[in-house]
C-alpha cells in the first residue's frame, strides 16, 4: 500500500467543503491535501466545517496547475460523477482500493476530485492513469464533493486495514493437507454415524467442503474439529 496518497481538489468553489473534505480526511488517516486554485482559502467557513481537523487544512498546499499538484506523483486516479466515453471503464471505490493495496509503498499516489458543478475536464481526466466512480442511482449520481472524498478515503483505510491485519499474525488458513484429513474424519464418522450412506452420497461431502472452504479455519481450528469428531465417536462405540 502506498505511504503517500494525496488528495487533490481542483477548483473547489466552496470553502465549506474544503473544510469537510478536510474532516473526511482526518477521519480516515489521510493528511495530505492539495487544493487546485479554490475560490476562497483559507476561509473561516472551511474552518469551521473541519471541525478538529484544523491541521490538515493548515498543512494544505496551495498550487496555481495541476501539474504542481501532481508533481512527484507516479500514479494518477481521477473520480468522475457520471460515465465518460474516453478511456477505460471505472473501478469503483472498493476496487481501486484493492488495486492500489498491491501497489509498492513507494509509489506516491493522486486523488483527482473535480469541480462542484462541472467535475474535471476532459483534458484533466487524461492525465489520470485511472478512473473511480462511485456507484449511484443513475439519476442523479453526482454526491457532495466530500462525500466523494469520504468514500474513497474509507476504502482505502480498509485496504489498509487488511494489509495489516494479514501480517500482524492471524493464524494463516489450515493446509490443503490439514482440510483433506478433516473431510476424511468428517466422512467416516458421518458413515459410522450411519448419517452418510457411502451407496448413497448425495452431495453432503461437497456440500461440506463447501462450508468449511468458506470458513477457511486455521489449523487450530481443525483440531478443535476433529478432537470434536474422536470424541464423539469414542461415546458412540464406548
Ligand atoms: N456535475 C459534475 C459533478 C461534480 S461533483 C460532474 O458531472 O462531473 C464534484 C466532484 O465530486 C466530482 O468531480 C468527483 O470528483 C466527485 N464525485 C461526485 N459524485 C461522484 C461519483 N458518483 N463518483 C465519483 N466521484 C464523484
Amino acid at each position: 500500500m502506498p505511504r503517500h496518497i494525496r488528495i487533490v481538489l481542483v477548483e473547489p468553489s466552496h470553502p465549506g467543503n474544503i473544510g469537510a473534505a478536510a474532516r473526511a480526511m482526518k477521519t480516515m488517516s489521510l493528511d495530505a491535501l492539495v487544493l487546485v486554485r479554490p475560490a476562497r482559502f483559507p476561509d473561516a467557513e472551511a474552518n469551521a466545517r473541519a471541525s478538529g481537523a484544523l491541521d490538515v487544512l493548515r498543512l494544505a498546499r496551495v498550487v496555481a496547475t495541476l501539474d504542481e499538484a501532481l508533481q512527484g506523483c507516479t500514479l494518477v486516479a481521477g473520480t468522475s460523477a457520471r460515465p465518460r466515453d474516453l478511456g477505460p471503464p471505472p473501478l469503483t471505490p472498493h476496487a481501486c482500493a484493492a488495486m492500489l493495496r498491491q501497489t509498492p509503498p513507494d509509489v506516491d499516489v493522486a486523488l483527482l476530485f473535480g469541480r462542484e458543478r462541472t467535475g474535471l475536464t476532459n483534458e484533466e481526466l487524461e492525465r489520470c492513469h485511472f478512473l473511480v466512480h462511485i456507484p449511484a442511482n443513475p439519476e442523479y449520481s453526482s454526491l457532495n464533493l466530500a462525500a466523494a472524498v469520504q468514500i474513497l478515503a474509507y476504502e482505502l483505510l480498509l485496504a489498509r486495514g487488511s494489509t495489516s491485519a494479514a501480517t500482524e499474525g492471524d493464524a494463516l488458513p489450515a493446509s490443503v493437507e490439514d482440510m483433506e484429513g478433516l473431510y476424511a474424519h468428517l466422512e467416516s464418522a458421518a458413515v459410522a454415524a450411519g448419517f452418510l450412506d457411502p451407496q448413497h452420497p448425495k452431495h453432503l461431502m461437497r456440500r461440506l467442503r463447501h462450508l468449511f472452504n468458506r470458513a477457511q479455519p486455521d489449523p487450530r481450528e481443525i483440531n478443535i474439529l476433529r478432537g470434536l469428531l474422536t470424541a464423539l465417536q469414542r461415546t458412540r462405540h464406548g
